[in-house]
């Protein structure tokens, strides 16, 4: 038996984590949940967004599936997301972009592994308010030594990129396109205009891909890349990107795909994992009974292959595409005929297609 820890989350949290937990018992899979709350929910039971107990939860069964979290604005709390990226060191967030038959899009056939570093580049937070003794003290610095001369009305953000992370992250992308059957990994970079930061990330990744014979490499850059997926997205198969383009075009990949409703994702690091949907807690939708929870659904069979369980997460995949291409019912984002149908019949017609084997 493997225990994972389930996050509701809030928002519509609550209401994809108990749908996709459903559908995930229902499979007959021999997981049992250590269910936690974090988020508005954990704030007024302990005072905290991510109280310890939910940390060493996770750090106990080494995989947790996490609904959406709202960040709290004004309350001092940092971002839930961002906490757990770096407690547990998730360094790489995987998001797969797959389009199933019945999903409105403008393209006929897309299928990309987005990966991204999560670590360092501009999101470190190594940060220089304009105006500030600190800016004050660097221009000065950077002037007198290099000559380099910042505007008195700029802020600074620093952008650091070693080989080190790079290094992690390109061979956790190559190790993914083997584990995946994939046969082509592609880098992103901005090397020509970055030349010491995007730099030394190609020319570590370009090292790293010569002990990867077996799958194709090529490196891009990522305006080139943007332009590429939004004209033939079927040429791309796996791509790697530090953290700020990675943010970037894992949203537009979503896109190409219907949007955030289908759209799942998982954050990785060498102990850890979590598996959790790209879209946010959707305030907006919240209690009414429509979140659409195939993201949640989809994260939770990407859990399901990390732990192995190929042929549950097949069963699962199969079902959701099956529901899907069918249209009977369709999720509010996806831009259904009449009314949206609600989570519940979703959730029902993914249970139907399980037992029906289609
Ligand atoms: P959001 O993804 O919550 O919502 C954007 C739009 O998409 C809304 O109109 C919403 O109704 C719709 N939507 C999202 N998921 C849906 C679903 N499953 N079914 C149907 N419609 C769906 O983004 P936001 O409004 O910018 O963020 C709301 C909160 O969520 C913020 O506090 C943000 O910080 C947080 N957030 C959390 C995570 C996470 O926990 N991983 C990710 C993104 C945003």
């Amino acid at each position: 038996m493997t225990t994972v820890t389930l996050i509701n989350g809030d928002g519509i949290g609550p209401e994809v984590a108990a749908a996709a937990r459903r559908v995930v018992d229902e499979l007959g899979a021999d997981i049992s949940w250590d269910v936690h709350e974090a988020g508005v929910p954990a704030i007024e039971t302990h005072g905290n967004p991510l109280p310890p107990h939910v940390l060493g939860s996770i750090k106990d069964n080494e995989v947790a599936l996490k609904g959406p979290v709202t960040t709290p604005v004004g309350t001092g709390f940092r971002s839930i997301n961002v906490a757990l990226r770096q407690e547990l060191d998730l360094f790489a967030s995987v998001r797969p972009c797959r389009l199933y038959e019945g999903v409105p899009s403008r393209y006929d056939e897309v299928d990309i592994i987005v990966v991204r570093e999560n670590t360092e580049d501009l999101y470190e937070g190594i940060e220089f308010e304009m105006g500030s003794p600190e800016l004050d003290k660097l221009r000065g610095y950077l002037k007198y030594m290099h000559g380099f001369a910042i505007a008195r009305d700029a802020g600074v953000s620093v952008k650091p990129i070693s080989i080190s992370a790079t290094r992690d992250i390109v061979n956790f992308a190559f190790e993914l396109a083997t584990k995946h059957r994939r046969s082509k990994v592609t880098l992103g970079h901005k090397a020509n205009i970055m030349k010491f930061s995007d730099g030394v990330w190609l020319e570590t990744g370009q090292k790293i891909s010569t002990d990867y014979p077996e799958i194709d490499f090529d490196e891009m850059q990522v305006d080139e890349m943007a332009m590429g997926l939004a004209w033939i997205p079927k040429d791309l198969d796996v791509i790697v990107l530090p953290n700020l383009y990675g943010d970037i075009i894992s949203d537009l990949c979503a896109g190409l795909v219907g949007g955030l409703g289908v759209a799942p994702g998982m954050n990785l690091g060498k102990d850890y994992a979590v598996f959790e949907p790209t879209h946010g807690s959707a305030p907006d939708i919240a209690g009414r009974g429509i979140a659409n929870p195939l993201a949640m659904m989809l994260s939770a069979t990407l859990m399901l292959r990390h732990l192995d369980l190929e042929r549950e997460a097949d069963r699962l995949e199969a079902a959701i595409a099956h529901v899907l291409k069918e249209r009977r019912v369709v999720p509010a984002d996806l831009r259904p005929p009449g009314d949206p149908s609600t989570t519940a019949a979703i959730t029902d017609a993914i249970i139907d297609a399980l037992h029906t084997g289609t």
